[in-house]
């Protein structure tokens, strides 16, 4: 089988083929560095890196570059409201880009291209716009882009073009979904404002210029891939292929990708709904990472997603299942032998994630494959039927799987220690808000599951250090006649 995804620019799902056989130049939209990423542009970020994850493991040699917006039009008015250099304002939000990055197990793109960077060459290309009548100059020392003399304008957002008053022009850079008019390449200098110094004048880049001259420059006029969130369809992509192929007379992007938008307990997500969340917020409120990196993956990028805490909490319970799985694995004590069942259990499900994936990045299907083997696998091995030579196999089917997903490995306590240790620095922290993170309902659930199967498995030192660990943050456990029950000290 071959991997499919489903391209915007055709509207339908192809077979991906790369240029260079086993080699892939992607391009996708990084953030713009004017405050803290929201789980929305994270659901795009997850899913680039999934995406990542499964063309290395199978077999191509990446080359993504992902750029930084470090300067527009809110930076600039953030920067100058506090009294700050652009770079400064910037280089904080950019770093906690990164932080996010890790805290949520992202792998970094080959390239990180930062707008303020490559200044000359955005300028380079808007001299070669206007050479070629593409691009035009106010009195003021603007330019923008003549979408008139661009016929093509449109064929990605699948705009009519019908309604275009000739001439007009918009000059900010994120406008209004019908608001089809010439969009500004480069901004006079204006009082107070970051400028550069270039061959076509003093000035600043507009947004959507960035990304044109970046790709370009570190992948060529043609790319294999590019991806972005759903918002950015129209205009930022749209202007990406008018400058772009204007300038080179080729095809820009190959395939063009977009990750949909998720909702929040079923509404968009608003500062005014209350219900606008950055990972570090979640944390703070005492959710693991790896439940945040695993609901975002959960449904596949072209599905809309509703975020919910209750998704949070089953995220958290699937994630803990996968990990005693590992660590039953890892550490249990299995009889003599070898099952031919359980050899083909495992490798069908290793079968059915890369099938899963192939077909258009279906994530949903590749988890619910993990979860039947392990479902089948953990009720032989309560049958003593989970024979020793069976392990490896086992094994290396969880592997494969979390080579993509990546939230096997717990690092949790340390990344929430990490944003506990900012939330301070920042004085984000309530009053009300203790030392030491204290646990939520899912989690204590979580680790009582967790002790159970410990207890089942015979494993009497590790159920233990849960019940230990659980007494530490004031939760106490009953056995009652109607099982076992819970309670905060
Ligand atoms: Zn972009």
């Amino acid at each position: 089988m071959a991997l499919r995804v489903f391209n915007t620019l055709s509207g339908r799902i192809e077979e991906l083929k790369t240029l260079e056989d086993k080699r892939i130049r992607m391009y996708s939209c990084g953030p713009t560095v004017y405050d803290y990423g929201h789980i929305g542009n994270f659901r795009t970020f997850v899913f680039v890196d999934l995406f990542r994850r499964f063309l290395k493991q199978s077999g191509y040699e990446l080359e993504h570059v992902m750029n930084i917006t470090d300067v527009d039009d809110k930076i600039i008015r953030n920067a100058s409201a506090m009294g700050i250099g652009v770079r400064e304002y910037a280089g904080k939000y950019e770093q906690a880009f990164f932080e996010d990055m890790d805290l949520l197990s992202l792998e970094k793109p080959e390239q990180i291209a930062r707008a303020t960077e490559h200044i000359p060459e955005m300028a380079s290309l808007i001299a070669r716009l206007r050479q070629k009548d593409f691009a035009y100059k106010t009195e003021d020392g603007s330019y923008y882009f003549s979408i008139a003399n661009f016929p093509n304008y449109g064929r990605l957002s699948k705009k009519d073009l019908t309604a275009i008053s000739d001439g007009a022009r918009v000059d900010v850079d994120e406008y209004e979904k019908d608001n089809v008019r010439d969009f500004a390449l480069w901004k006079s200098p204006k009082p107070g404002e970051a400028k550069w110094e270039t061959e076509i004048g003093p000035g600043r880049p507009g947004w959507h210029i960035e990304c044109s001259a970046m790709a370009m420059e570190y992948l060529g006029e043609t790319l294999d891939v590019h991806l972005g969130g759903e918002d950015l369809i129209f205009p930022h992509h749209e202007n990406e292929i008018a400058q772009s192929e204007a300038a080179t007379g080729k095809t820009f992007a190959r395939y063009w990708m977009h990750v949909r938008f998720l909702l929040v307990e079923g509404q968009k997500m608003s500062k005014s709904l209350g219900n606008f969340f950055t990972p570090r917020d979640l944390m703070l409120k005492g959710h693991k990472p790896s439940s945040i990196r695993y609901l975002l993956s959960s449904v596949p990028y072209q599905k809309q997603l509703n975020f919910t805490f209750e998704g949070l909490k089953q995220a958290a319970t699937s994630v803990e299942r996968l990990r005693n799985f590992k660590f039953r694995l890892d550490s249990g004590t299995f009889p003599k032998g070898s099952s031919p069942e359980i050899k083909a259990l495992a490798i069908a499900a290793g079968e059915k994630i890369r099938a899963s994936l192939e077909d258009d990045m279906n994530t949903a299907q590749a988890l619910a494959a993990i979860f039947d083997m392990v479902r089948e696998v953990n009720a032989a091995a309560d049958d003593g039927k989970l024979l020793r030579d069976d392990v490896a196999e086992l094994q290396r089917a969880l592997q494969q799987f979390d080579e993509i997903f990546a939230v096997l490995k717990d690092d949790d306590a340390d990344k929430a220690k990490q944003v506990l240790e900012w939330a301070r620095a920042e004085g984000k922290l309530g009053e009300s808000t203790s030392a030491e993170p204290l646990l939520t309902d899912a989690q204590v659930d979580a680790l009582i599951e967790q002790r159970q199967q410990a207890r089942k498995s015979r494993d009497f030192a590790r159920a233990d250090a849960i019940r230990k660990q659980l007494a530490d943050v004031g939760i106490i456990l009953e056995d009652t006649k109607d099982g076992l029950r819970w309670k905060r000290k």
